[in-house]
């Protein structure tokens, strides 16, 4: 559980947290599926969306352990998704058609944006997230409440380490310039964000998080965050 008096700062986590990341990314490629789809070989849209999202995990988690860099994340899912699904297709041309129509769909998750205002009403906050500088600025640039409210952003590449790394966290404990355990962590991942923030001394609450942990707030719906912080 958490202790509201005890809380002094809060970070949130950007994507699948306030802003949804899965559904953009999914409506993405459905939108490159519409314009390419003679050249995709009759592959079902489903499909297609798992494919890309089962190539690009383990790209994202080679990215993060420094094996490969932010360009070879950008060419090689695309890359992969032809090449697995046997796609006649410029992966290039893909690619740069994925982004753009990922930037087009990007917004907030059901009730995240009342929430985040309510608490940034009663706490400092900030956001924490993994990615790349120029699209997490973007997605700022989308939602300018999302920096005008927020005292502290940190973006990993800036960094050079993603979370769950403790550099990162360290990081951010120090913009925040409180105690790392007066920081409570709003995030979705196992991962990056639970074990990270939890390894950090922080206090966490789980999105959509199953099962008891220690120091960690399990939530589906934000009410029940803002009822465990006192703000209902
Ligand atoms: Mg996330």
């Amino acid at each position: 559980m958490i202790d509201p008096s005890g809380v002094a700062f809060i970070f949130f986590d950007l994507d699948d947290t306030l802003l949804d990341h899965r559904a953009a990314e999914r409506a993405a490629l459905a939108d490159c599926h519409a314009t390419f789809n003679h050249h995709f070989n009759g592959h079902s849209l489903s499909v297609i969306q798992d494919t890309y999202h089962a190539g690009n995990v383990p790209l994202w988690r080679k990215y993060a352990a420094g094996e490969i860099g932010r360009e070879d994340v950008q060419r090689l899912r695309f890359e992969r998704l032809c090449s697995t699904l046997s796609l006649d297709l410029d992966a290039t041309l893909l690619g740069t058609t994925y982004l753009e129509r990922y930037g087009a769909h990007w917004q907030w998750i059901p009730e995240a944006e009342a929430a985040f205002h309510a608490i940034a009403d009663h706490y400092p906050v900030g956001l924490l997230t993994n990615g790349f500088v120029e699209q997490q600025q973007g997605k700022l640039a989308r939602f300018p409440v999302l920096r005008e409210r927020s005292e502290a952003v940190v973006i990993s590449e800036e960094v050079g380490v993603m979370k769950p790394h403790p550099a990162i966290f360290a990081h951010a404990t120090e913009q925040a310039g409180v105690e790392p355990h007066e920081i409570l962590y709003v995030g979705d991942s196992l991962h990056s964000d639970v074990e990270g923030g939890r390894a950090a001394g922080w206090q966490v609450a789980w999105f959509r998080g199953d099962g008891d942990r220690d120091g960690v707030l399990a939530f589906d719906d934000w009410t029940t965050l803002r009822d465990a912080l006192d703000l209902a």
